[in-house]
């Protein structure tokens, strides 16, 4: 260490220097000279301040690892993989589903090429990119036809924006209170109302809503009801909603459609998982509702998206309203929908949709992983807990896992902290000052990341 700041300044390297060394070369050969410069000057500057605050200065390899690291996270692959080890099935904040391996071939396949996306190879003519999601959405619903689009948000203002255009006497849209709510994510029924165009009607209460309270509402205004699934809250205790069915009852009889927006949505009876009933897309369109709206990536397990099954007539509505080409999707979703929608209808989703695999997994194939990562690491102890489903899904509803707690010797922020620093971000659960690691949501390959990062995170514990 130079014991004056004029010998330390001299000690830093030149520019020049700095990008002479093997791994700064190697970037400025993958990116740009000029960029890995300015990385280096500024990282260099940052060096002479040291100088001067602390009369100190970074090693030449703290540099040199430093401008590796600011250029892999400015221009290296995005967004990076992480372990999910919170257990939390869909992660909003992980990118909720991951794809099955066919699902996500299905849409690198379909990137790379010229595809009969919107041509009939019949006619020769153009043909429409909603056809083929159209028919398979309506074998796997029972709906007549369907729709994809970007995501169940833009479903939701689509829907609406269509079914209220449809009349310019009728724009007004019925929603029981208890169901007027905020998702998450700046989601809120009255907001998306307004911006459709549709006039909210508030009916019922907070608590409790009947199928007469929808009736009682019913004018030559109306346009539609809504019916919107809680998703991310319960009301419990003192509360009725009706059935979805006795809705339609009461909308057939004044010529309004009923719009069933399930939020998740799911293709599978969910009380086979241990879980509660969340409601079936096939029920919802059985039971009448005229249009069914759902997620792509909450319990469906597929790529974001939001699909819309339902009459044909007014899935053609939506369609066409010039608010479906603004939220239109793009091929290699739409690829990827076409492949999850095939593996329900195969009944190949458990063992093909890895939101299904990790659901079913059971709970002593899990223990036996935790013990696995406890013995290579000696960290910790094995003990049961419970996964949540998430992504605004099933709320409140866990099933039973079990994790590895570790309670570190320091702060249990520091220890979540160090899991992801390590090479693959493991990202962990704090519960009761442990940190808790669930392999339930841990992908088959990554147990090395995990093991390696919990290593890491130890050794840092002890300093
Ligand atoms: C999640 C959710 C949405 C939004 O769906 P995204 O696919 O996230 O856009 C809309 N409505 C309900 C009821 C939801 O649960």
């Amino acid at each position: 260490m130079p014991d004056t700041p004029e010998s330390a300044y001299r000690s830093l390297p030149s520019v020049d220097a700095l990008l002479q060394s093997d791994e700064v070369a190697d970037l400025v050969r993958n990116f740009s000279h000029d960029s890995v410069t300015m990385l280096a000057r500024d990282v260099l500057g940052k060096a002479r301040a040291k100088i001067k605050d602390d009369n100190e200065s970074p090693s030449v390899d703290a540099m040199i690892s430093e401008i590796v690291d600011r250029a892999d996270r400015a221009w290296g692959a995005w967004p990076k993989q992480v372990v999910n080890a919170t257990g939390v099935v869909l992660h909003t904040n992980l990118g909720r589903a991951p794809l099955s391996s066919v699902v996500a071939k299905a849409a690198s396949d379909s990137a790379s090429i010229y595809s009969d996306l919107e041509f009939d190879l019949d006619s020769g003519k153009r043909g429409s990119r909603n056809a083929h999601i159209s028919n398979l959405l309506a074998q796997s619903s029972g709906a007549e036809a369907g729709i994809a689009v970007n995501n169940n948000a833009s479903g939701v203002l689509l829907t609406l924006a269509a079914v209220v255009s449809a009349d310019p006497a009728k724009t007004e849209v019925i929603v029981s209170r208890g169901e007027a709510v905020e998702i998450g994510g700046g989601f809120r029924v009255p907001d998306v109302m307004r911006q459709s165009g549709a006039t909210l009607v508030e009916i019922g209460t907070t608590n409790r809503t009947y199928a007469k309270d929808y009736e009682a509402a019913i004018t030559p205004r109306t346009a539609a009801i809504l019916k919107v699934h809680p998703s991310n809250f319960v009301v419990e205790g003192f509360t009725h909603v009706p059935e979805l069915a006795d809705m339609v009852t009461v909308g057939k009889k004044h010529n309004v459609p009923v719009i069933n927006d399930l939020g998740s949505g799911c293709l599978v009876d969910t009380r086979k998982y241990g879980l509660d009933q969340e409601p079936q897309v096939q029920d919802s369109v059985s039971d009448g509702a005229a249009l069914t709206l759902f997620s792509g990536d909450k319990l469906l397990g597929g790529p974001q998206a939001g699909l819309i099954a339902g009459e044909k007539a007014w899935i053609d509505l939506v369609s066409k309203h010039p608010l479906a080409r603004a939220v239109r999707i793009d091929k290699m979703t739409l690829s990827a929908i076409a492949a999850t929608l095939v593996s329900y209808l195969k009944d190949a989703h458990e063992e093909e949709i890895p939101i299904w695999k990790f659901i079913s997994t059971s709970e002593s194939a899990i223990a036996s992983r935790a013990e696995k990562w406890r013995v290579e690491t000696g960290a910790g102890q094995v003990e049961r807990a419970r996964s949540a489903i998430g992504g605004g899904s099933l709320p409140g509803q866990t099933i039973p896992t079990s994790v590895l707690a570790i309670q570190p010797a320091g702060s249990v922020d520091s220890f979540a902290a160090c899991l992801r620093k390590s090479p693959i971000a493991v990202v962990a659960r704090i519960e009761n000052d442990r940190v808790l690691l669930d392999p339930r949501t841990v992908m088959n390959d990554q147990d090395h990341a995990v093991i390696e990062a919990i290593k890491f995170a130890m050794d840092q514990d002890s300093r």
